[in-house]
């Protein structure tokens, strides 16, 4: 008699309670939706048509231009060690700060490394016209404010010039370049005095962005001492100046590195990142002036002082 009441009263409350539990989580699940919009990927690759569409408007036009390269990395890190990185701290800042954030992209200068196993050295002019085309189709995609994050210390002429030439003739966007990767001060001490190129600095941050790729057995085996072999004035620059000094494409000791100081390394790095794209965004003026620069520079004699 009991056993049959209660089956009997199960029968007659659970249609009920599953109603209760459908409708509670619709209304939950509706909540929810109105007050978090759909996550969107930084990665612009990943986005559909209309995703883009709102990644841009939700980025106020910023897109993120991470520049890597494809070159030896002492004897211990990969050819992508700049490429991998940049993505890796782009990535991130763009998690904190969105932008939409541009593929791949490894077309930079890097001829002082043509010597070395997998190298990829694009010519002068391809390089410029590369860069031109990317940033003029991101441009019209939207990219009204484009900042490009550099990853690799080769590039550092050539991404300030390239700028420079956007006032060669008329863009609706302004290119940004930012060009840091290491704080000069802070954090764990250094134990190296020369640390440029797959050194303690760069070896640390690998091992926190990929330290699977890192095989620090190897970091001994090569030298990344300075050979000092040229012997003309500081302020005299030749191009051969990175060979006579690194002919290994190796500056530094990778041994002395530690995830301590990568962490930090990193941190800053990204945060710093996040502080240009806000810096970028927050921006009404340059554009504006370049505009105007444009205009003016049609008929130079009508300016007045
Ligand atoms: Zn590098």
């Amino acid at each position: 008699m009991m056993a049959r009441s209660r089956r009997s009263m199960h029968h007659f409350a659970l249609p009920f309670l599953a109603a209760f539990v459908v409708l509670g989580l619709t209304i939950l699940l509706q909540a929810q939706a109105a007050s978090s919009p759909a996550k969107l990927s930084v990665h612009w690759e990943e986005l559909t048509a209309a995703d883009f569409r709102q990644g841009i408007e939700r980025s106020q036009g910023t897109c993120l231009l991470p520049f890597g390269i494809l070159e030896k990395h002492g004897p211990h890190l990969p050819l992508g060690t700049d490429l991998l990185d940049v993505r890796y701290t782009a990535l991130h800042a763009a998690e904190q700060e969105y932008a939409v954030v541009f593929p791949e992209y490894y077309f930079g200068q890097i001829a002082e490394a043509k010597h070395e196993p997998g190298t990829m050295a694009y010519s002068r002019g391809l390089q410029l016209a590369l860069l031109q085309e990317t940033t003029d189709e991101m441009g019209r995609n939207g990219c009204k404010k484009i900042l490009i994050v550099n990853g690799h210390g080769g590039n550092n002429s050539l991404l300030p010039f390239f700028a420079q030439t956007q006032l060669d003739k008329p863009h609706d966007y302004v290119v940004y370049v930012f060009d840091e990767r290491t704080p000069e001060t802070g954090g764990p001490p250094k134990k190296t005095k020369i640390d440029m190129h797959a050194g303690e600095s760069e070896t640390s941050k690998m091992m926190i962005s990929h330290p699977d790729l890192v095989h620090m057995d190897r970091a001994t085996s090569e030298s990344g001492a300075d050979q000092a072999r040229q012997k003309i004035p500081e302020d005299v620059y030749t191009g051969i100046w990175w060979y006579t000094r690194f002919p290994n494409h190796y500056s530094g000791e990778g041994s002395a590195a530690n995830k301590e100081l990568g962490e930090y390394q990193m941190k800053w790095w990204i945060d710093s990142v996040v502080k240009a794209i806000r810096a970028v965004k927050a921006d009404d003026v340059s554009l504006k002036l370049q505009n105007e620069f444009y205009e003016k520079a049609k008929h130079p004699l009508d300016t007045q002082p």
